[in-house]
């Protein structure tokens, strides 16, 4: 059984932010900044490829209440909300959750964009491309 099963069945600790019937939510063990906190489903599901519609939207109403109550609690200024996806993006943890990153002034914390030299007309003919 995964970790974040082991949470949601209770057989782990965690420092719970919220909890409903399909959703949990709690802080990051590591966090990237103050508040860091994952919301996941509970049952097992891998990613986000995997999902239901019905699991996305019960997630979906989860982050953005929890995002308010973490700007207004923690004075966060704005969020990163990533979800990874595959070990090569760095998921470490094969149990779909979504990473609420609060934002602060100097809080170090960055993501690159602009990293890669790519023609954007070949890249969006190559996405649209019927299989
Ligand atoms: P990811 O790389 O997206 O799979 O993220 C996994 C995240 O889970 C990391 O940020 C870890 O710090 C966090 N994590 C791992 N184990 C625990 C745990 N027992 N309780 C809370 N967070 C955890
Ligand atoms: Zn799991």
């Amino acid at each position: 059984m995964c970790i974040f099963c082991k949470i949601v069945n209770g057989e782990l600790p965690c420092h719970k932010v919220y909890e409903d019937e399909n959703v949990i939510a709690f802080l990051d063990i590591n966090p990237a900044t103050y508040g860091h906190t994952l919301v996941l489903p509970k049952i097992h599901i891998e990613k986000i490829e995997d999902a239901s519609e019905e699991c996305l939207s019960q997630l979906s109403r989860t982050l953005p209440a929890l995002a308010k109550q973490i700007k207004k609690n923690c004075n966060a200024l704005g969020f990163n909300y990533i979800s990874n996806s595959g070990k090569i993006s760095g998921q470490l943890v094969d149990h779909l959750h979504f990473h609420i990153i609060p934002r602060y002034e100097n809080d170090n914390f960055s993501i690159q964009h602009g990293a890669v030299d790519c023609d954007l007309k070949e890249v969006l003919s190559t996405i649209l491309k019927m299989k």
